[in-house]
C-alpha cells in the first residue's frame, strides 16, 4: 500500500472549498487588530486571541524593531547551546515575578512548552491526569511522556477525586488543567482542584494561555484571580495571545524549572525564540503593568457580549470570560452560520467535530480590549440578522440574566 494513498483520497477540504464553505486557512490581506481585510473587504475580527489588542501597539512594534536591528532575525540555535540571549533571561525573570513564582523558562511556542514540560516530568510509573477539554498540546505532552494518562469529565471534581483515590498512593501524579477553557470560555474551579490535589499528593499545573492578560490583577492569571498562586505548582503561559508575540513559558519552583530546562526535548532540540519576539513580550508585559484598564476593558466587553448574545437568544454555554461560544450543535448549520457571518462582515471561528463532541459544534467568538462600542454594536446587529435568517435564535429562550 502506497503511504500517500490516503492523501490522494482525502477530498473533504477540497469539496468544502469548492462549495464555498471552507472556514479555515483564510489568507487575510491586512490585520490591524480589531478589523481585517479579506479580498479587499473590511471585516470585524471577533475571532482573535489578541485579548489586549497589543499586536499593533506602537511600543510593542518599536521594541520588536529595535531588537531586530540589534540581534537580527534569528538565534540560529537551541536555548541549550548558542541560542540563549541575555534578553531571554531577562524575560524569564520578569515572567516569574509577574506570575509570582521562583523561576520561569521560555520556550519557542506554547505548544512546545506543554509538550516539553509534561513529557519531562511524567516518567515511567507516573500518572498524568487531564480534564477532557484540555488543550491538544497538553494531550500530546501526556502522550509523549512515559507515564499513564487518565482523563476526567470536564470540570467534574467528583470524577477527579474518584480517579485520584484509585491510583497507587506512592505513584507520582500530575494534574493538568486549562485555567480558562479555550472553546467554552469557562474558568477551572481552582479552589476545589487545589484541595483535591493536596489531599491525594498530586501536583497541579495550570495552562494559562487564555487567562494571562484576562484574569487576575494586571492579568496575572487564574491562580492570582483566586488568590491561590502559592497553591498552584506550575503555571504555563503562551505569548501568542495577550502577549502579542509567539512563544511560551513554564513557571514554578526553581528546582523544578531547572530540571525541566535539562530534560524538555522540545526546548533542547529546537531553536530558541527570536529576539524581536522576546522584546515584544517584554514590552507587552510593561504595558500590562502600566495599563490595568486594558484588562478591565476586555472583561467589560466580555460581560457585555455574553449579556447581549444571551439576550438575543443564542446559547453561549458556560462562558465566564471574553471567549464567548455560540453553540449551534450541528456541522452544516454551524458552517452555514459561519459563512453568513463572514459574508456580512464578521470573522468568527468555526469549530466542528472532531474538535468538539457531536451536538456541541460552535462558533467561537472572542473579544479584545481595543474593540470600540461602535464595532460591538455593528457586530451584534449582524449576529441578530444572521441568527434570525438561519433560525438560530430562539426568542422563547432569550433572557437577560448573566
Ligand atoms: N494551550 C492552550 C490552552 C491554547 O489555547 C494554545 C493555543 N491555542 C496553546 C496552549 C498553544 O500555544 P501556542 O499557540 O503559543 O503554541
Amino acid at each position: 500500500m502506497d503511504i500517500f494513498a490516503k492523501c490522494y483520497g482525502f477530498t473533504t477540504a477540497k469539496e468544502a472549498m469548492a462549495a464555498g464553505f471552507y472556514p479555515y486557512f483564510i489568507p487575510l490581506e491586512e490585520n490591524e487588530g480589531t478589523e481585517v481585510i479579506y479580498q479587499g473587504r473590511r471585516i470585524l475580527m471577533f475571532g482573535s486571541n489578541n485579548y489586549l489588542g497589543l499586536t499593533t501597539h506602537p511600543k510593542v512594534k518599536e521594541a520588536a524593531i529595535e531588537a531586530l536591528k540589534r540581534y537580527g532575525t534569528s538565534c540560529t540555535g537551541s536555548r541549550f547551546l548558542n541560542g540563549t540571549l541575555r534578553l531571554h533571561r531577562e524575560l524569564e525573570e520578569r515572567l516569574a515575578a509577574f506570575v509570582g513564582k521562583e523561576a520561569a523558562l521560555v520556550f519557542s511556542t506554547g505548544y512546545q512548552t506543554n509538550l516539553g514540560t509534561i513529557s519531562a516530568l511524567v516518567g515511567r510509573g507516573d500518572y498524568v491526569i487531564l480534564d477532557k477539554e484540555d488543550h491538544a498540546s497538553i494531550v500530546d505532552g501526556a502522550r509523549m511522556s512515559m507515564g499513564v494518562t487518565k482523563r476526567f469529565s470536564h470540570n467534574d471534581m467528583a470524577a477527579l477525586e474518584r480517579l485520584l483515590a484509585a491510583l497507587p498512593p506512592e505513584a507520582g501524579k500530575l494534574v493538568v488543567v486549562d485555567g480558562v477553557y479555550s472553546m467554552g470560555g469557562d474558568i477551572a474551579p481552582l479552589p476545589q482542584l487545589v484541595e483535591i490535589c493536596r489531599k491525594h499528593g498530586a501536583r497541579l499545573m495550570v495552562d494559562d494561555a487564555h487567562s494571562l492578560g484576562v484574569l487576575g490583577p494586571n492579568g496575572r492569571g487564574t491562580a492570582a484571580h483566586f488568590g491561590l498562586t502559592d497553591q498552584v505548582d506550575l503555571i504555563m503561559g503562551t505569548f501568542s495571545k495577550s502577549f502579542a508575540s509567539i512563544g511560551g513559558f513554564i513557571a514554578g519552583d526553581e528546582a523544578v524549572i531547572h530540571y525541566i530546562q535539562h530534560h524538555a526535548r522540545s526546548l533542547i532540540f529546537s531553536a530558541s525564540l527570536p529576539a524581536p519576539n522576546v522584546a515584544a513580550v517584554l514590552a507587552a508585559l510593561e504595558i500590562m503593568l502600566e495599563e490595568p484598564e486594558r484588562v478591565q476593558r476586555v472583561n467589560e466587553i466580555g460581560a457585555r457580549m455574553r449579556y447581549e448574545l444571551r439576550r438575543l437568544g443564542f446559547d453561549i454555554g458556560p462562558s465566564q470570560t471574553p471567549i464567548v461560544p455560540i453553540i449551534i450543535g450541528d456541522d452544516i448549520k454551524t458552517a452555514l452560520a459561519w459563512k453568513a457571518l463572514f459574508e456580512n462582515g464578521v470573522y468568527v471561528n468555526c469549530v466542528v467535530g472532531p474538535a468538539v463532541p457531536p451536538g456541541k459544534q460552535l462558533l467561537r467568538t472572542s473579544y479584545m480590549a481595543t474593540h470600540t462600542d461602535e464595532q460591538l454594536e455593528r457586530g451584534l446587529e449582524i449576529f441578530e440578522r444572521v441568527g434570525r435568517m438561519l433560525g438560530l435564535i430562539n426568542p422563547s429562550t432569550a433572557h437577560a440574566e448573566e
